[in-house]
């Protein structure tokens, strides 16, 4: 008999949220191993936005499924907080892409979410500090905010370590052990075997080297980097957050008076493994934000740069993750590539891997999210083309 039922490698808020409805749904013996802090990975470094604007049925479903945790979570989870604030949420874009967002919001009704499109003079009562220059539209989703990836992990982490979860930190994989197509453990870079009945990949960015041997991870590592500006006393900081399809700048407020902002930028340095990817801002950063930010904000504009940090977006080709079994193997499961949206659609995607590894059927249905999709041909499409806000 295996020495586990279940192996979950990584403990961001993938392998958490996983190994917390393990242990919910009585899956028996589960171990979560981590190479080091639980949480210290990609899910440390979120901008922290809660919005539900996809294109695709199975992302709507997700985001509006875990942004319902998140607000619930006193309930859901009976531990600590998710830290969620719902600010609200603004898209305002540009007149090639109205249509586009016109149609996701109609899509997005048509699931139940509470979203609108504003014309541009209505913008202001949601958010004053907003130049409409440019601007022909804006999704607006009044429950759309903040929340906190470190208080979400720490919360699912004690829950499920009440309810019998080993958590073992600073103990790495070397390798997913494999009898033929069939995942049978794992072995740790000390040596160490674990049998385990299943095995469950939660390991985001750095996914492809685990996999070496077995599967070819469809997936870029994209830098992001977040910059944190801080508002001189009196100035007033902006109430929703924003992701500005026109200038590409996004913008939240934070504690204190600072505020984080995001550029997306096209030509960023390619990275090829995740521990490439250094984690302070790369020197320009802060030139590539000056003028999004002024454009969308004009009060914010100068505010000083104080901080800030990068990570990677695990990004798939078509902006999707990859959520099943990893393909021609059994006993071997992927959630991963999140592609920049594990934030907030997490707490629904551990319950749905927790349903998938237990040979159930997941209350939200994946199929589009299948591993194998490229292989087949298959790819979701972006509203506004591939990209991260897919
Ligand atoms: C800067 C930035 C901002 C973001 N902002 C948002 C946002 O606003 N909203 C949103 O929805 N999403 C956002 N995201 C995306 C979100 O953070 C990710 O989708 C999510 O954190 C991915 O979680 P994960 O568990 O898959 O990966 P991770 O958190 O990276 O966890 C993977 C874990 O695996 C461990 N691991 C790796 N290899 C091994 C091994 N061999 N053995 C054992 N353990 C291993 C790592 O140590 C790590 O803890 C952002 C991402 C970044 C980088």
């Amino acid at each position: 008999m295996a020495a586990y039922d279940v192996v979950i490698i990584g403990s961001g808020l993938v392998g958490a949220s996983t190994a917390n409805a393990l242990m919910r749904q009585g899956a028996g013996r589960v171990l979560l191993l981590d190479r080091g802090n639980a949480g210290g990975g990609d899910s440390a470094l979120t901008f922290g936005m809660v919005r539900r604007h996809y294109t695709n049925p199975v992302l709507i479903r997700m985001s509006m499924a875990g942004t319902e945790i998140l607000r619930d979570w006193d309930r859901e989870v009976g531990v600590g907080t998710s830290g969620y604030v719902p600010t609200g949420y603004l898209l305002p874009v540009p007149e090639r892409l109205l249509d586009a967002c016109r149609a996701n919001v109609q899509r997005q009704q048509s699931l139940g979410l509470d979203t609108r499109l504003l014309e541009p003079d209505e913008i202001a009562e949601v958010e004053p500090l907003l130049s409409i220059e440019g601007v022909a539209g804006a999704a607006y989703e009044p429950a759309g905010g903040l929340c906190d990836s470190r208080l979400m992990v720490d919360s699912w982490l004690l829950d499920a370590l009440g309810r019998g979860l080993e958590l073992r930190q600073h103990a790495e994989v070397a390798q997913i052990d494999m009898d033929g197509s069939r995942a049978t453990g794992v072995t740790l870079a000390n040596g160490e075997r674990i049998e385990a009945g299943r095995v469950v990949v939660a390991t985001g960015g750095w996914s492809p080297e685990l996999l070496n041997g077995i599967w070819a991870v469809p997936f870029n590592l994209v830098r992001i980097q977040v910059a944190v500006l801080r508002l001189p006393p009196g100035q007033v900081a902006p109430a929703a957050v924003t992701s500005d399809a026109v200038s590409n700048v996004v913008v939240r407020s934070a504690a204190g008076r600072d505020i984080w902002v995001v550029a997306y930028q096209a030509d960023t340095p390619v990275i090829t493994t995740r521990d490439e990817c250094q984690l302070p801002l790369l020197a320009g950063y802060e030139a590539a934000i000056r003028g999004p930010l002024a454009e969308r904000f004009p009060s914010l504009g100068t505010a000083p740069l104080v901080g800030g940090w990068g990570g990677a977006y695990d990004a798939t080709p078509d902006w999707h993750p990859l959520v099943g079994r990893v393909p021609e193997t059994e006993g071997l499961f992927i959630c991963a590539g999140w592609s920049g949206h594990g934030l907030k659609s997490t707490p629904a995607a551990g319950r749905v891997m927790a349903s998938l590894v237990l040979d159930e059927t997941p209350f939200i249905d994946v199929a589009d999210l299948d591993p194998a999709r490229f292989a087949r041909g298959f790819e979701n499409p972006c509203a506004y083309g591939p990209g991260a806000r897919a």
